[in-house]
């Protein structure tokens, strides 16, 4: 690579880099202000957890994810550069393999992503590696949307290899990747922002109760022994690591929000109650 190309790259990355921080900032920022400012007393009744988050904690969180949207920035630079020389299994036009592949494609990249966070994150729960590396994440125990990529450089590297593992592996249109990473980008906002907004009956729905919600992962975060999954709970469910009562907590939030009741204990406390009673 010369001096040109060099300098080139570097251009890639840098634009790279700021068209990403920019998307960050401004769903994060706007969720922020929607929920924890300018709506703060009606949303307060769909809140997961009852305490708010300090400045200290929200200032940390944007600080690792800066970290991580740069280390992105790397990661979707190089990609780009080994599409362009043929290394990934890209493919155009779209009629090469139909439609139907083109959105059978985005299905296989969420249970291959899937799977991946799911064996990794317990990875990163391993005695040996969390005190030095996840523990960082789980500093967050009352996440907000700036946790969501939140994380200790070694995670961030782990989990940006989901990227090369699908440009390697699954034959793919360029623009359908990019549709998966926004898809994923949202539904990890969602995960921590510390509101749930779903209806009572979707725990229960024969298709919907393997969607994760909200409450699904934030419990991950004040709990630590469970919920491990990203889109799906299947893998929770087959290595029995689902929250004992994830159901419970859901329908919790979601019959405060009905009765628009404000949360006058932590929901562990308002649930070891209930138990006492039944
Ligand atoms: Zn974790
Ligand atoms: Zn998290």
């Amino acid at each position: 690579m010369d001096a040109t190309e060099l300098n080139s790259q570097f251009h890639k990355w840098l634009n790279n880099s700021t068209s990403l921080v920019i998307q960050y900032v401004v769903v994060t920022f706007f969720l922020f202000f929607l929920l924890f400012v300018w709506k703060r007393t009606s949303a307060e009744y769909a809140r997961i957890q009852q305490k708010y988050p300090d400045n200290k904690q929200i200032k940390r969180e944007i600080f690792y994810s800066m970290i991580f949207l740069l280390m992105l920035g790397t990661s979707v630079t190089l990609v780009v550069w080994l599409n362009k020389h043929g290394y990934t299994r890209a493919y155009k036009p779209i009629d090469k393999y139909g439609w139907g592949y083109y959105y059978a494609s985005f299905f296989l990249m969420l249970l291959v992503h899937d799977a991946y966070f799911y064996w990794t994150h317990r990875l990163m729960h391993h005695q040996a590696i969390f005190k030095h590396v996840h523990k960082l994440h789980h500093e967050f125990t009352n996440p907000t949307p700036f946790t969501s990529y939140a994380v200790h450089p070694f995670e961030g590297m782990v989990q940006l290899g989901i990227l090369f593992v699908i440009v390697f592996t699954i034959p793919h249109h360029s623009s359908i990747v990019t549709i998966f990473f926004g898809y994923s980008f949202l539904v990890n906002i969602v995960g921590h922002m510390g509101y749930e907004f779903l209806p009572k009956w979707f725990v229960h729905h024969r298709v919907f109760k393997w969607i994760n919600t909200s409450v699904h992962h934030n419990l991950h975060h004040s709990n630590l022994k469970a919920n491990y999954g990203y889109y799906f709970n299947f893998w929770d469910v087959i290595m029995k690591t689902e929250h004992r009562k994830y159901k419970e907590h859901f329908e919790a939030v979601a019959n405060r929000r009905a009765e628009r009741k404000s949360l006058s204990k932590p929901l562990e406390q308002e649930l070891a109650i209930q138990d006492t009673i039944s």
